[in-house]
């Protein structure tokens, strides 16, 4: 590939608080993929700014979905063309709006989540996920519609691989990065944390068999994975795919 070459750098590390936030650069074509909570905003400038760049830098960002941790500095780069899945967008706004409301809130969380009441702590997952809303959802933070560019039909810049995993929201995307040596994989919420989904205060998934399906689908790719809640570890592909052989799949 001409230019394959992508450098990854972290901007802001993935932890319970807060999602990955990745620096793309390539020849003087930066990318931004997932931008944070709006009191992460300092952060990420400053960030930037330890790389000697500023947000009008910043020519193109990714956002892997529509969950709030995930997108509210968008508005920091007006000038920049955002990519997204137009079906995750459109599945937060209206998941977002619907848990806002006053009444009958619980019974329209249903119809995002329907697999909520077979967790235990559904009550309290869903309480959570409408005070998160409720604190920190503004759409005006997302960005203008005319800055967005539907990953369902063109295609991501060049060395870059948009991986639908549904599991976690519909239209949920995780990133390829291309590369001669060990590929990068930005799994975003489709695998949370390295070991420990459960300990991440994230949502539920929309899908869970379809979320195990991801999970499994993108450490079988191996390389570099940046979980969305976690930093970053090698994985070995050979590994994972004899992992029923008891081989651990983790590299050190
Ligand atoms: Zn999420």
């Amino acid at each position: 590939m001409s230019d394959a070459g992508w450098k990854v750098e972290v901007l802001l590390t993935g932890s319970w608080r807060g999602a990955t936030s990745v620096l793309l650069s390539n020849r003087g074509h930066h990318i931004v993929v997932d931008t944070g909570l709006p009191h992460e905003a300092h952060q990420l400038v400053g960030a930037l700014k330890q790389k000697g760049l500023d947000p009008t830098d910043i020519g193109t960002l990714i956002n892997t979905h529509f969950h709030v941790d995930h997108v509210m500095n968008n508005c920091l780069f007006p000038k920049s063309t955002i990519y997204a899945s137009q079906q995750s967008y459109d599945w937060c706004l209206s998941m977002y709006s619907d848990v806002a409301k006053d009444a009958q809130w619980e019974e329209l969380a249903l119809k995002y989540y329907p697999e909520t009441p077979h967790y235990e702590q559904a009550r309290d997952n869903m309480a959570w996920l409408r005070k998160f809303a409720l604190r920190w959802w503004d759409v005006k933070r997302l960005g203008e519609p005319s800055q967005f560019r539907w990953i369902e039909t063109p295609p991501l810049p060049d060395g870059l691989e948009g991986l639908v995993t549904s599991g976690h929201v519909p239209g949920h995307t995780s990133i390829i990065i291309h590369s001669d040596e060990t590929p990068t994989v930005i799994a975003a919420d489709t695998l949370l944390s390295r070991e420990h989904d459960e300990q991440v205060l994230t949502m539920i998934p929309y899908n869970r068999a379809q979320y195990h399906l991801d999970r499994a689908r993108l450490l079988a790719l191996g390389g570099y994975i940046l979980p969305g809640h976690d930093r970053g570890f090698l994985v070995d592909a050979h590994a994972v795919n004899d992992a029923t052989q008891g081989v651990p799949p983790f590299l050190p």
